[in-house]
């Protein structure tokens, strides 16, 4: 690719892949100017803690951010080192891990979030934001980071203030949430709880409900101020992400964790790799290609085997994750082998994103 560098690169999306793309532009000495259809960023979500997951690589995921793409950590970023499990006919499982599990952070439009975090980086740089706004027209290159385009899982959930201790819990069950999973995470007086659901989305009220009953059954609940979140992810496959000038990241180029929704690192990585290739003027289908399109495969074969196998799987993670170190279990789990390249074929025949985003 050659793009004309007098121009400004067009970005359309402050999200995680389109900030971090004008980020690392930036820093290289490239302008950019991101184009966001929201009154500021973080809109799509609202105050939700998310997971940063820390054990697809051996590196640590901070390290990743801070060192290799050049992002500072200005933003809540809480390293868990575990918390418990539950699976049907099972009672909490203790996980622990030797590093942290994963690194919670906050998602919305408020201070201290993710999505201000790099908004204050990007604008630090001189990147021009401009909100309300969606890219009509780009005389330079243009990325496209504007997120999820369908829904191929939903998740319903309140966050809350609480007197609660900080704890991370996961549950999987198809009553609470079919084929998908529902979690209560608590930081410094501050809690989410979701049903993150992939099948029978109709009924996404009862499984809040049945989630609310089971937390409240099983933990000592303690819930004040709670104010509704919840969103879609989608995840495909494509061959390409360069169409003409325009390269697509995050989540509208169907990066995402096809197994649980962890979408953010692919988001971010992906973000840096469409700058880098504009950098350094490379193909950036085989960049994400050598980094990304492993675990994408992976974790929609994952998918499939985690859908096929229901509750008798569920329980088999739990104990999975309990036995020994989480990390090193799905590290293991999100790597490709024999027999998952064998079922790959198999899963993308399976997979079609279910329902327009209505948001
Ligand atoms: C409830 C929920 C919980 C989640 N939990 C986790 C988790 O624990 N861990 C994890 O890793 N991931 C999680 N994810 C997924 C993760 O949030 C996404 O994968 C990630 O935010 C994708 O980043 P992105 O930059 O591709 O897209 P987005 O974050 O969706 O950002 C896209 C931006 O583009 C803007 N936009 C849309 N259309 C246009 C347009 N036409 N013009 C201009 N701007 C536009 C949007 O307003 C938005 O600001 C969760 C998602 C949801 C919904």
């Amino acid at each position: 690719m050659n793009f004309k560098q007098e121009s400004p690169i067009s970005i359309a999306g402050a999200g995680p892949a389109g900030l971090t793309a004008a980020i690392v532009l930036a820093k290289h000495g490239c302008k950019a100017r991101v184009y966001e259809i929201s009154p500021d960023v973080g809109h799509r979500m609202n105050g939700d803690f998310q997971g940063l997951e820390n054990w697809s690589s051996d590196k640590d995921i901070t390290s990743l951010l801070k060192n290799d793409i050049g992002i500072d950590i200005n933003f809540l970023c809480a390293p868990y080192y575990g918390g418990d499990i539950c699976a049907p006919g099972m009672g909490p499982l203790e996980i622990k891990s030797k590093k942290p599990i994963f690194y919670l952070v906050k998602r919305g439009a408020m201070g201290g979030s993710l999505d201000k975090g790099l908004k204050e980086q990007a604008l630090s740089l001189g990147v021009e934001i401009i909100f309300n706004s969606r890219l009509n027209f780009a005389e330079g290159g243009t990325i496209i980071g504007t997120g999820p385009k369908r829904a191929d899982f939903i998740a319903v959930g309140i966050t809350f203030d609480t007197g609660m201790k900080d704890l991370a819990t996961v549950v999987f069950n198809d009553e609470i949430a079919p084929k998908g999973y529902a979690y209560l995470l608590v930081n410094k007086g501050y809690g989410t709880m979701a049903t993150v659901i992939y099948k029978d989305y109709k009924n996404e009220k009862k499984y809040f409900e049945n989630m609310l009953n089971f937390f409240k059954n099983n933990k000592n609940l303690d819930i004040k101020n709670d104010k509704k979140f919840g969103g879609c992810g989608n995840f495909f496959l494509k061959d390409t992400n360069v169409e003409q000038k325009t390269i697509y990241v995050g989540e509208s180029a169907g990066f995402q964790d096809c197994l649980w929704g962890f979408g953010m690192k692919y988001a971010i990585v992906s973000g840096y790799l469409a700058a880098m290739s504009i950098i350094k003027n490379s193909d950036y289908d085989l960049l994400w290609k050598k980094e990304l399109k492993p675990m994408l495969e992976t974790s929609l074969v994952n998918r499939y085997l985690f859908e096929k196998f229901g509750h008798t799987g569920y329980r088999y993670l739990a104990k999975g994750f309990a036995k020994g170190d989480p990390c090193d279990f799905l590290k293991y789990h999100y790597n490709q082998t024999f027999f998952k390249n064998l079922i790959l074929p198999i899963a993308k025949s399976r997979y079609k994103s279910q329902i327009k985003d209505k948001n």
